[in-house]
């Protein structure tokens, strides 16, 4: 995923939302996010058979779920559901016949949903394998699905609905084992309107037939957060013979030439960690309502159209997507406590194939930029959660480490990778996904292999101790590398200048600026800087109109923490126009904290709030209530 939240709102939600269960796992690779009985029984394929209702909001149909019961003594298996309607279950014996059996809904957590138990009937009781149908129907809250009218799409005419599964949202549109431990293959077969296309986490076909049925397979073994679907009036666009975008007809060519490089980025990546396992790659750009840069939904990453910034300058989310075909969706975290080793990985492979299409200057000014939203992140994250693998179990796994796995883990890999030469570490990388392919690891798993096959293979160099501060201690080690990137400090230092009127603004060199060096300026304007200033700044650099969206969150974060009231009305147009959590949760935190602007907040947030996923709303939420 890219990315969760800023550190705004990491700080507020570990205090802020509670979790049913909130004890340290009993062992490293219990799923405290999970109801699942995954060591007595384990899914093994999964078949969905669904209707889709715009109307009602609702998917409706069955799950059909293949399990293999790894202890001959039990005889319930519980699943994960939320805001589910169960109507009927039963099993599938001799080619189809239903056996019913009782099954039963625990008490709704807040966080996790509720358990669904069912019975193994004793007709079974001697079976391994067992084929289990549930009947059931979503509800319009799902935290995974988006629902859109017509008037919230690109195109205004036909609705759209879209998932969103990672971190444990699957279960809020299918009943099944929500935990990244258990890998399952999946088929479906989906009905939706006639005129729209469904497309999946799967073998999508771009010349599929509009006829009100779709069927899918994937065949390679993915964890419950992958799964994935939308339903739109969707077009597809080649990039390559590999490679292509899905979208809405309206958004269709300014997205096939935004993300042109796909194809080249998919060679660079398979060159350098390994074959591309999932045949096909293509991304899918959704509405603004997404509430994330990107999803990783494997052979289709979801993205948002923020990216879109006509200058091809935000691509490097389809690199970090893309890379987590090797690192999360083939080598997957076993519990959400160990993602780093899904966002940190993936983000260092981001910077490497960064690069390699577009150069060292813009790879290390993204580095820069990760670093100062780091740096940010431990001065408002509890230290406790500031380890890579945090030995204190998490509140919430969608938010309570912020982007510290994101970039910690990747700070980390970089030193390895200094510290062992580039050739060992590359050796190293393709030696790991291909030891630990279609699985999953923890973060201990993990430092084991490490040690054996990099550390204690060349003595000296990293210790275990070190790696083992990586992982469990605050902040960073002494010795980390800091990135550094002479156009940002050119940029940075310019900004200083320029708030203290030691040069004029007709003599900063913003034409050359990349969109990154825009950003590290406005940050580093002085805190005291009149309104005045501001105006002029806003005029010359044209920031309130940019069509950039990340330049545009760094400068209303600043109008907003700064109280610039001339640029609200931009602000407000911009809160209301992004449903990405990244963009606009930093801006209501800002506005909200600045002491003047909290009902101004809440004003702001009701009036755009139908735009928003379910989960930023979620997010912005909690945001604006911790400062009540
Ligand atoms: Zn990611």
């Amino acid at each position: 995923m890219k990315y969760l939240v800023n550190g705004l709102l990491a700080a507020v939600a570990v205090v802020a939302i509670g979790c049913g269960k909130t004890e340290a796992p009993e062992t490293a690779t219990a799923d405290i996010f999970s109801f699942a009985n995954t060591t007595q029984f384990v899914t093994r394929h999964l078949h969905l058979d669904l209707d889709v209702d715009f109307e009602a909001q609702a998917l409706r149909g069955s799950a059909t779920l293949q399990l293999e019961r790894l202890d001959d003594d039990a005889s319930r298996i519980v699943l994960d559901t939320r805001d589910l309607d169960i109507a009927d279950v039963s099993f599938l014996v001799d080619g189809g016949r239903r056996v019913d059996t009782r099954h039963s809904l625990g008490d709704r957590d807040d966080k996790l949903g509720a358990p669904l138990t069912v019975e193994v009937p004793t007709e079974l009781a001697g079976e391994t394998l067992l084929s289990l149908r549930i009947g059931y129907g979503t509800r319009p809250e799902s935290t995974a699905l988006m629902w859109l009218p017509a008037r919230l799409t690109a195109g205004g005419e036909h609705p759209l609905v879209f998932s969103q599964s990672q971190s444990i949202h699957a279960r809020s549109w299918v009943p099944l084992q929500d935990t990244p431990a258990v890998r399952i293959t999946y088929s479906a077969t989906i009905r939706t309107p006639q005129e729209l296309v469904a497309v999946m986490s799967a073998d999508n076909d771009p010349d599929a037939e509009r006829d009100g049925e779709f069927s899918f397979e994937m065949p390679q073994p993915i964890p419950s957060y992958l799964l994935a679907i939308a339903v739109g009036n969707l077009g597809f666009a080649e990039l390559g013979d590999r490679t292509g975008v899905y979208t809405e007809p309206e958004l269709l060519e300014e997205s096939a030439w935004e993300f042109a490089d796909t194809q080249a980025m998919l060679e660079s990546a398979e060159a350098m960690f390994g074959p591309y396992q999932w045949g096909r790659y293509d991304i899918l750009i959704l509405p603004p309502s997404f509430p994330y840069g990107g999803m990783e939904n494997p052979r289709l990453s979801f993205l948002t159209p923020s990216l879109i910034a006509g200058d091809r300058s935000l691509v490097a989310v389809v690199a970090h997507e893309l890379a987590h075909s090797w690192s999360g969706n083939l080598v997957t975290n076993a519990t959400w406590r160990d993602i780093w080793l899904n966002e940190g990985w993936t983000t260092y492979l981001e910077y490497r194939l960064m690069q390699e299409v577009f150069g060292m200057e813009r790879a290390e000014e993204e580095n820069v930029i990760n670093y100062e939203e780091l740096l940010d992140n431990f001065e408002r994250i509890d230290p406790k959660y500031q380890g890579l693998a945090p030995k204190t179990a998490l509140g919430d796994p969608d938010y309570a480490q912020g982007i510290i796995p994101y970039h910690k883990g990747n700070l980390f890999l970089q030193y390895l990778e200094q510290s062992f030469g580039r050739e060992v570490f590359d050796a190293f990388i393709t030696q790991y996904f291909d030891a630990h392919a279609w699985e999953v690891i923890t973060s201990e798993q993990f430092l084991d292999y490490l040690d054996t096959e990099l550390l204690s293979a060349d003595p000296g160099k990293v210790s275990r101790a070190k790696a083992e501060q990586w992982l469990y201690e605050p902040r960073l080690p002494e010795d980390a590398i800091i990135p550094r990137a002479a156009t940002l400090e050119q940029a940075g230092q310019l900004a200083v200048l320029w708030s203290s009127g030691e040069i004029d603004i007709d003599r900063l060199p913003a034409d050359d600026w990349s969109p990154h060096a825009t950003i590290h300026f406005i940050d580093n304007l002085a805190a005291d800087l009149p309104a005045d200033k501001l105006a002029d700044i806003d005029a010359a650099l044209g920031l309130s109109d940019t069509r950039n969206a990340e330049i545009a969150r760094t400068w209303f974060t600043q109008v907003a923490a700064r109280g610039y009231r001339p640029a609200y009305g931009q602000l407000g147009r911009y809160l209301k126009r992004y449903g990405r959590a990244r963009l606009i949760v930093p801006i209501y935190a800002a506005l909200a904290g600045n002491g003047e602007d909290e009902e101004l907040a809440r004003e702001l947030f009701a009036a755009a709030r139908e735009n928003y996923h379910p989960q930023t709303v979620g997010f912005i939420e909690s945001t604006l209530e911790r400062s009540d």
